[in-house]
């Protein structure tokens, strides 16, 4: 599959501003990986408060004219992007299992759930309309319109180089915004990747830039006047921080933050679907998934049915480099990530869980150097462990037992993160109670993933979301723009004479 320039081994990645590549002032640079193999793939260029500095200044220069071009044009851009985006998509997820790690058709369905929100941004002219009501009062009429906010950033994690920039530029671009894209560190290039296409989609220069680094780059944007509003999508202590700074500083903030994914198995399941259901959902993308589930909810005699099924699954997995075809779980995707997971192995066994399944020091044959842990498996997971409170985003599932559905609502509703949970059962009325009274943003019903469609939204509750609206659907538009009313009349229906009293309809 070619992977065209520069992305080639030797590419450093830089910065993309006013429409072309930009090394910019920050000197430093730091190694990106390839996981599967350890050895160091490229260099990414680390900003500063000047690289910023410049990339604001750019999409400053282009908004006045962007805010104006009329959304039906600015939607037509975002469907030769859309195109773009489906022509290339394999390149994007060869881009994204190099750096990032996970198997090739988990990149592909990342890029593919990225391109859903592409889709959903080219109906931003339906989107923007806005309300108008007809003679208010006599001769005088009132209406609403949305308009965009200007210079916005998004900072984006290394679990979803693709599909989480996704949730956030094609809304604000859409919707008139010029935007500054942070992407991680970890795995750089699909930032750049996508903003040559939105160039060849007909992008103006400037309404799409990308500054690559660290917290030097978040703090200068977090900081810089012209910055209106953030996104952010991240651990939970940064997006706190991200959050806690933006709005002291009158920015608008959306900052989502980290799981810890419950799925509570019913005695009622279809047990084949819950093991698939936990299989996929824990080791898939090796655990780095927001929405993964790191905790199987066991109500009754659930255990003894679903347990040595799961524990022969975990065994089984297909691990390997994830560019090859039937690759299961591939590496995750540092060194550093790696060790921690293997130390919370560690910590689950001092508490005294019980280590069905270890997944530690696995080694891929030919891929020595590889960042590969094993499928790891708990039983007798307590809430008072840290394996059960912390996340420890990683291939790790711990078996909690419980005695009823009650137990098991209770439990869920205890844990400080709320951003995915499932429930598996046959029952309708269990069903509806779980989706009632669970307090989890996202809710599955036999679905163990329940990530939301482009047009409804993703967001957790609790220390999963800090602000007050979700990702992408309506609730990103809301956050992009800001709305406007506008009252009018003529002056052929206009009395005459001052009013001093409260204007009331006449
Ligand atoms: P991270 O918090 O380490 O990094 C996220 C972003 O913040 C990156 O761009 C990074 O460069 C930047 N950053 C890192 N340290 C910073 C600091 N001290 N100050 C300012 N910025 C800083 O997260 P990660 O390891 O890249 O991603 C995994 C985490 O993201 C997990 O906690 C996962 O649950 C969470 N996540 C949440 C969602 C969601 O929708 N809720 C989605 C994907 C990932």
């Amino acid at each position: 599959m070619p992977v065209t320039a520069p992305f080639t081994s030797s590419a450093e990645v830089v910065h993309y501003v006013a429409g072309k590549p930009y090394v910019g002032h920050g000197a430093q640079t730091q190694a990106v990986y390839n996981p599967a193999t350890g050895a160091v793939a490229r260099q990414v260029r680390l900003g500063d408060s000047k690289d910023v500095d410049a990339a604001v200044a750019s999409a400053r220069a282009a908004f006045p004219a962007w805010a104006d071009t009329p959304p039906i044009r600015r939607a037509r851009i975002m469907l030769k992007f859309l195109e773009l985006m489906n022509r290339d998509k394999d390149t994007l997820a060869a881009i994204i299992t190099a750096e990032h790690g996970k198997v090739l058709s988990d990149a592909a369905g990342e890029v593919s759930r990225g391109i859903d929100i592409i889709e959903f941004a080219c109906g931003i002219p339906q989107l923007l309309k806005g309300d108008f009501t007809d003679q208010v009062s006599t001769g005088m009429d009132n209406w609403t319109l949305r308009q965009p906010l200007g210079v916005v950033a998004g900072i984006t994690p290394f679990n979803f180089p693709c599909m989480v920039p996704c949730w956030m530029f094609p809304v604000a671009i859409a919707a008139g915004n010029c935007f500054i894209l942070k992407p991680s560190e970890r795995d750089p290039s699909a930032s750049l990747f996508m903003a040559n296409l939105l160039k060849e989609a007909g992008l103006p220069d400037g309404v799409f830039n990308v500054v690559q680094g660290g917290k030097p780059v978040v703090d200068a944007l977090l900081h810089h006047d012209d910055v209106r509003a953030v996104s952010f999508v991240g651990s939970t202590p940064i997006a706190n921080y991200i959050y806690e700074t933006g709005a002291r500083l009158g920015k608008r903030v959306q900052a989502l933050g980290g799981a810890k994914n419950h799925m509570v198995v019913m005695p009622d399941a279809d047990i084949d679907q819950a093991v698939d259901g936990l299989i996929g959902a824990a080791y898939g993308s090796a655990g780095e998934r927001c929405m993964a589930i790191s905790v199987a909810v066991l109500v009754g005699d659930v255990a003894d049915k679903i347990i040595p099924r799961l524990k022969a699954r975990a065994l089984e997995l297909v691990i390997k480099n994830g560019m090859e075809a039937d690759a299961e779980m591939g590496p995750v995707v540092t060194r550093e990530a790696l060790e921690r997971i293997e130390n919370y192995i560690g910590i689950g066994v001092q508490e005294g869980a019980e280590l069905l399944v270890d997944g530690r020091n696995y080694r891929v044959p030919g891929h020595e150097n590889g960042f590969f842990t094993g499928g790891t498996l708990f039983d007798h997971v307590t809430p008072d462990m840290r394996i059960y409170r912390e996340e420890i985003f990683g291939p790790v599932l711990g078996c909690v037992r419980v005695k009823d559905f009650a137990e098991a609502v209770k439990l869920v509703n205890s844990h400080e993160f709320a951003n995915g949970v499932a429930c598996y059962t046959r029952d309708g009325q269990i069903a509806r109670e779980f989706s009632r009274r669970i307090e989890v943003g996202m809710v599955g019903i036999n679905v163990p993933i329940p990530v939301p469609m482009a047009w409804h939204g993703f967001g957790g509750w609790k220390r999963s979301l800090f602000g007050d609206m979700h990702a992408y659907g309506e609730e990103g538009v809301r956050f992009y723009t800001r709305q406007k009313s506008v009252m009018q009349r003529w002056p052929n229906d206009t009395a005459r004479g001052a009013e001093f009293a409260m204007p009331t309809a006449k």
